[in-house]
């Protein structure tokens, strides 16, 4: 943001560089330094989450709530609408933000620069799932609260699909994109776990809102 100079008494200026932590949580400008950590704040008030998806033009529908039950459910969920290219099954608000920002700031800029075509939709493999962690019994996922989505792939205007299952490895156009859009989805989401983290995320990128910082 530009640099914006307040008057403080005669000949006195104090020059804010970036009003970034000061203005209302706004995700249409491209993120700044704070904004993975103001989308967390935000996600910890439903109704201040849902004023900031208004905000920034984020189009979404909020979601019927699931009673919670042995760790599973939902209060405070909203699915992105079909307006939307990340169009989205129903998933924490907070989440949604991040989901969101990471579509129109990260994804869609790399796919046009990488790939020449831009992504008219996201396939994911779902938000919710009543599951624990993988190889982890007795811990529930995030997915078990909506709080992490499984994204597999894309699909172009130009009609080309790009996947994490076949083209993560590859040193072509489409496994730079991919490995670019997980880096990016690292400073708007909590974890971000791809190929290169383990087995279980060989053909998917799975990101979360949860407590624990990681990526890779
Ligand atoms: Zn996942």
């Amino acid at each position: 943001m530009a640099g914006v100079a307040l008057v403080c008494g005669v000949g006195a200026a104090i020059v804010l560089t970036d009003l970034d932590g000061y203005l209302p949580l706004d995700l249409r400008p491209p993120p700044g330094a704070f904004t993975g950590w103001r989308i967390r704040l935000a996600a910890k008030e439903p109704e201040v989450c849902y004023a900031t998806l208004v905000r920034s033009d984020i189009p979404a529908e909020q979601s019927p709530r699931r009673l919670v039950r042995d760790g599973c459910g939902y209060d405070d969920a909203v699915a992105l609408s079909g307006e939307s290219r990340a169009a989205s099954p129903p998933m924490r608000c907070g989440l949604a933000l991040a989901y969101a920002a990471w579509e129109r700031h990260v994804v869609a800029p790399a796919a046009l620069r990488r790939l020449g075509s831009p992504v008219v939709s996201i396939r994911t493999l779902g938000a919710f799932a009543c599951r624990d962690i993988a190889g982890s019994a007795g811990r529930r996922s995030q997915h078990a609260t909506a709080n992490a989505v499984d994204v597999a792939g894309f699909t172009l205007k130009d009609g080309r699909t790009v996947s994490v299952a076949g083209d993560w490895k590859g040193d072509d156009t489409k496994g730079l994109f991919l490995r670019e859009v997980r880096d990016g989805a690292c400073g708007l989401f909590s974890a971000v776990l791809s190929p290169d983290s383990n087995a279980a995320h060989r053909d998917h990128l799975h990101l979360d809102l949860g407590p624990a910082r990681v990526c890779r």
